[in-house]
């Protein structure tokens, strides 16, 4: 089954601990009952334990007609106990930089709501109170793809999901709506050109 979500985790021990010894110490749990498939390191860096692909016992719910199991989620684990102190930044970007990679591989994951705490799948104080999951959250949300796109050609302005962007280059675009359509479609949106209102709609096909 292809991963549809991420679970975050904390790994609680000491963020004092040398690079050499978290990953020994990550290492060391790969083939464990309970593991996870990435740990991230306080510098940022992380260490791949297993295929994404291959169930882990990460969070704790075997039955797989639960909306989340260990059947279809790659749990992401932090090294570091944040029920008691605060990320450091460069953690955050290795961790931020993962999720991003795993959701553009996997076309079963395409926005925030596949992200996931461990405390919201069963009861856990995993990852803990000063985790940064609604910062997380809201720096995946920004790469969200649009669903609409409207090039307001007459009046020079892109209309990006109902919120208008002055568009200050649109009145050259006129006569080039033959190329923003072939890119607009090979990002696959449905293009089409309402004459009357010299406006290009370009609408997310989705899945
Ligand atoms: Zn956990």
């Amino acid at each position: 089954m292809l991963p549809r979500f991420i679970v975050l985790h904390h790994f609680v021990a000491s963020p004092f601990e040398s690079i050499q010894s978290q990953i020994r110490r990550s290492l060391a749990i790969k083939n464990n009952q309970e593991s996870y498939h990435y740990v991230v390191l306080t510098n940022g860096q992380h260490v791949q334990l297993n295929d994404i692909n291959k169930p882990i016992g990460h969070c704790g719910v075997d039955d797989k007609s639960a909306r989340i199991n260990n059947y279809n989620s790659i749990g992401v684990c932090c090294w570091g106990n944040y029920e008691y102190g605060t990320m450091s930044e460069s953690q955050y970007n290795g961790l931020r930089k993962l999720i991003i990679s795993l959701l553009l591989q996997n076309r079963e994951m395409k926005d925030e709501h596949h992200i996931v705490r461990h405390k919201d799948v069963c009861r856990t104080a995993c990852p803990g109170r000063y985790y940064p999951y609604n910062e997380l959250k809201g720096d995946i949300r920004m790469l969200r793809k649009p669903k609409q796109l409207i090039f307001d050609i007459t009046n020079d302005k892109i209309v990006v999901d109902e919120v208008v962007k002055e568009g200050k280059m649109l009145n050259i675009w006129g006569t080039t709506v033959v190329a923003i359509r072939s890119l607009l479609e090979a990002l696959n949106y449905s293009v089409s050109f309402n004459k009357g209102t010299q406006q290009v709609i370009a609408k997310d096909k989705g899945e």
